[in-house]
C-alpha cells in the first residue's frame, strides 16, 4: 500500500527552494538542496493505534508535512520515509507538503474528540513524526491554517510538538485555542550545549531561542512542557547537565518535563552513527556494540 501511495505522490509536481523541479529528477544530483513535493491531502487526521499500544497519550495525529528539514540525526521518524518506500536518508531533503490539510481537519472531528463532563476527549497530537514548524511552514503555513480551523471549537484535547521557535508566530492563536480547549505545546530540547545540538540537529534552533519560545508561549497563556528526547547514553544524559536543562526550562515557564532514552532503530542508525563517529567516537563505540548485540539477538530469534 505504501509503495502505491508513493507512486501516486511521485506523479505530483515538486518544488525546490527557489525553483521548480521536473518530476523524476534525481535528488542525489542536488546535494543537500531541499525539494518540496506538494500533494493534495484527503485527510490529515490519522488514527494511531500503534501509539496507543506503546502507551503514548494520544490516539489521533496530525502531520502537515512528511519528512523534516531540521534533520536530527537521531530522528526515529526517518522510518516513516522508509514505510513510504522512499529513502530514509532523503528524510530531510524531500518534504511532502499536504496542501489543503486544514480543510480536512474540521470535518474529521468526531464526538470522541470533545470533552465530556470532566473527562478530556481523545487527544489530537500535532507533530508526532515530523516537526509542524519546520522551515516549510514559513512558506506554506499549513500548521497555522489547521490551528485557525481548530480555534473555532471548544473542549478539544490538543498537543503541538516542535523544536522550532517559529511556533511563536502563532503564540496569540495558540493562546486563543488554550482558552477554549486543553492545549499543550511540547518544546523539544535535548541539551543546553549548542555545539552538541549543531552536530545532532543540523537545522535546529539554539537552546536560547527555544527557551525564549517557551517564555513567549507561556506569556500568551499556553501550557508548555519540555521534551528531553532522546537521552543518548554518554552524550547528553549526565544528571547534572539534565538538571541544568530542566531548571532553565522551568524558569522560562515550562510546566513539566518528559525524558525518554534513545531507542535504536535500523532506519535511524546510519545517520546517527555517522555523526557520532565523526564527533563523539567514544559514544559511537558504545552504541555500536549495543547495535551489534541487538542484531545478534534478532538473528537468534529469527
Ligand atoms: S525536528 Fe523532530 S521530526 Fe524533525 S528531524 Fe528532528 S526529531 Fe525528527
Amino acid at each position: 500500500m505504501f509503495a502505491m501511495q508513493l507512486a501516486l505522490l511521485s506523479n505530483l509536481p515538486a518544488r525546490r527552494q527557489g525553483g521548480t523541479l521536473s518530476v523524476g529528477e534525481s535528488l542525489a544530483s542536488h546535494g543537500p538542496e531541499v525539494i518540496y513535493r506538494e500533494v493534495t491531502c484527503r485527510n490529515v487526521l490519522g488514527r494511531s493505534p500503534a501509539a496507543e499500544k506503546m502507551g503514548y497519550p494520544f490516539s489521533w495525529t496530525v502531520n502537515p508535512y512528511r519528512g523534516c528539514e531540521i534533520g536530527c540525526t537521531y530522528c526515529y521518524a526517518r522510518a516513516t520515509h522508509e514505510y513510504l518506500g522512499a529513502d530514509p536518508q532523503a528524510f530531510e531533503n524531500e518534504i511532502f507538503v499536504k496542501l489543503g490539510a486544514e480543510r480536512t481537519v474540521a470535518r474529521a472531528l468526531r464526538p470522541e474528540h470533545f470533552r465530556n463532563g470532566n473527562a478530556g476527549g481523545a487527544e489530537i497530537a500535532i507533530g508526532t513524526v515530523t516537526d509542524p514548524y519546520q522551515p516549510a511552514e514559513r512558506r506554506y503555513r499549513l500548521t497555522r491554517r489547521i490551528l485557525e480551523r481548530l480555534v473555532h471549537f471548544s473542549g478539544l484535547t490538543l498537543s503541538v510538538t516542535t523544536k522550532s521557535p517559529l511556533v511563536t508566530d502563532d503564540a496569540e492563536l495558540l493562546g486563543s485555542i488554550a482558552r477554549k480547549s486543553d492545549l499543550t505545546v511540547h518544546m523539544s530540547l535535548i541539551s543546553l550545549d549548542a555545539d552538541l545540538l549543531r552536530h545532532l540537529e543540523p537545522k535546529g534552533a539554539t537552546p536560547e531561542a527555544r527557551l525564549s519560545a517557551i517564555a513567549r508561549l507561556t506569556a500568551a497563556g499556553v501550557r508548555v512542557g519540555l521534551f528531553i528526547m532522546p537521552l543518548i547514553p554518554g552524550l547528553n544524559d549526565d544528571p547534572a547537565a539534565v538538571r541544568r536543562l530542566e531548571a532553565a526550562a522551568r524558569s522560562a515557564g515550562a510546566a513539566f518535563v518528559v525524558r525518554q532514552r534513545l531507542s535504536l532503530r535500523d532506519a535511524t542508525w546510519p545517520t546517527l552513527e555517522a555523526s557520532l563517529r565523526e564527533h563523539y567516537p567514544e559514544v559511537h563505540r558504545n552504541l555500536s556494540r549495543r547495535m551489534l548485540s541487538r542484531s545478534l539477538r534478532q538473528q537468534k530469534t529469527a
